[in-house]
């Protein structure tokens, strides 16, 4: 995971760092994702379905007002990602019945034992009260190791060594879990999916009638994780998987991705042999730290707000896009003020942090801008999308229009042409150029 990480952030920065985004910069970028997930060990076709749809965003997308396009860019890629991932969090139903019953299957060694542990100790530290049951009849030393987990978490732990029926262990026990706001029970696993183990996991239900039925896979399993995944949800009914091991393999995206296609989402991972190395699977939270991007979702926020209390002006619709025209350059600034000081937004994006911004183009005043939206209402498509066209005539025309004065309407495509020649110079050498950039005076 670790490395799947690295690789995105690298790739994000390469973004950040570019002064453009065009076509090339989207094929690159979506070369070094699929790289990145194939590493990862994610299966090649949804590896390409993935990054086909990226791209497609990418280049076709219109402009979300109030974010660059590499703002817009590296949010592409994060809402494929989460989306790909399951979008959203999943809590377990707990608290609905007394007790919630939540039943933990999976094949040998997947960590059914120590998630069943780690859950009992994540829902008694939020006040619930927990048993754990112990169902698994096959391993002699089950019973023994659910003990000692029950101990170390300070939950209490029922267990029946003498019978060797699942089913009737539960049957005994069945006022005695209604003590409890839940419990989590641990059942017996096999080397494969068995029809012995698909009877007694049946029989089991039957009894039991879960409110949870969690599926429990190792993340070391990578794209072997789905067919194992698919197997046990087609017959024992899983409300939800957890993927354990998370920690120790570099097959985890190949398994996170392989169990979120099919029904049953993963509500928990495991990261650890210790008992509080749990963690509740939240997609965007996910992947926002495996991009490096802790508070990408707090800036997109930022923007969507102050977006809808401006009524949108609607330049963006109404005109197409070059790489760069007087729209772009407006709106750049006209973001910028809105947002607040730049120097907060710019921290908030990690690999924009070292993209040193002028004075001035923080300051650009509410006056300025208003005139030069004037400015670019009475414009044509055409010298919107060419502004060095915008002489003699045609600049008396627009001042007339917009109730500005020639020499301001100069004024803005002076700034234009300037800003545009500047731009070019950095196409080449974004870094080296940054560092010796200067921006026209904007206010
Ligand atoms: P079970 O056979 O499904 O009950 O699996 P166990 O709970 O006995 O776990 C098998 C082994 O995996 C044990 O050594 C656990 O300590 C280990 N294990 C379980 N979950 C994790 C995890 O998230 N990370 C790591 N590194 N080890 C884990
Ligand atoms: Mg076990």
């Amino acid at each position: 995971m670790d490395k799947l990480s690295s690789s995105l952030k690298t790739t994000l920065q390469k973004i950040a760092k570019s002064m453009f985004v065009d076509e090339k910069l989207v094929n690159e970028l979506v070369k070094e994702i699929q790289r990145a997930l194939l590493q990862a060990d994610v299966n090649v076709q949804l590896v390409f379905e993935l990054t086909q749809r990226m791209k497609e965003r990418a280049l076709k997308e219109e402009l979300h007002k109030g974010l660059s396009k590499r703002e817009q860019l590296i949010n592409i890629v994060y809402e494929e990602l989460v989306g790909f991932l399951g979008k959203e969090r999943h809590e377990l139903e707990i608290g609905k019945h007394k007790p919630s019953k939540v039943m933990l299957v999976g094949l040998f060694g997947s960590g059914k034992t120590t998630t069943a542990a780690k859950l009992a100790r994540f829902y008694a530290k939020r006040g619930y009260r927990i048993a754990l049951v112990g169902l698994d009849v096959h391993r002699p030393a089950a019973m023994d190791q659910l003990e000692q987990l029950g101990k170390q978490a300070n939950i209490p732990v029922l267990l029946n060594r003498g019978e060797k029926n699942p089913v009737n262990i539960w049957q005994g026990f069945k006022d005695e879990v209604k003590k409890y706001d839940a419990v989590f029970i641990d059942t017996a696993g096999r080397d494969a999916l068995s029809q012995d183990l698909i009877a007694e996991l049946e029989a089991l239900n039957r009894e039991i009638k879960p409110d949870e039925n969690l599926l429990v896979i190792s993340a070391d399993l990578g794209q072997a994780a789905k067919k194992q995944a698919e197997q046990f949800h087609a017959s024992c009914h899983i409300s939800g998987v957890v993927t354990t091991k998370m920690d120790g393999t570099a097959k985890a995206g190949g398994a996170l991705s392989a169990c979120a296609v099919t029904q049953a989402p993963i509500k928990f991972i495991g990261v650890g042999e210790k008992i509080d190395e749990l963690e509740v699977f939240n997609p965007p939270g996910f992947v926002s730290r495996m991009l490096g991007m802790g508070d990408l979702e707090a800036l997109l926020e930022k923007t969507k707000g102050v977006i809808t209390e401006e009524q949108a002006q609607d330049l963006g619709k109404r005109l197409l896009k070059g790489d760069f025209n007087l729209i772009d350059l407006y709106e750049q600034m006209s973001a910028m003020r809105k947002m607040g000081p730049l120097s907060k937004i710019v921290e908030m994006i990690p690999g924009f942090g070292q993209l040193k911004m002028p004075e001035e183009m923080l300051h650009v005043q509410e006056e300025k801008l208003e005139k030069w939206r004037h400015i670019m209402d009475s414009c044509t498509k055409e010298e919107l999308e060419d502004p060095e066209i915008i002489t003699g005539s045609r600049a008396e025309r627009i001042a007339k229009g917009s109730g500005a004065s020639v020499a301001e309407v100069r004024e803005l495509v002076k700034q234009y042409g300037q800003s545009k020649k500047l731009m070019k110079m950095m196409k080449g050498k974004p870094e080296k150029m940054m560092k010796r950039m200067k921006f026209p005076k904007f206010a």
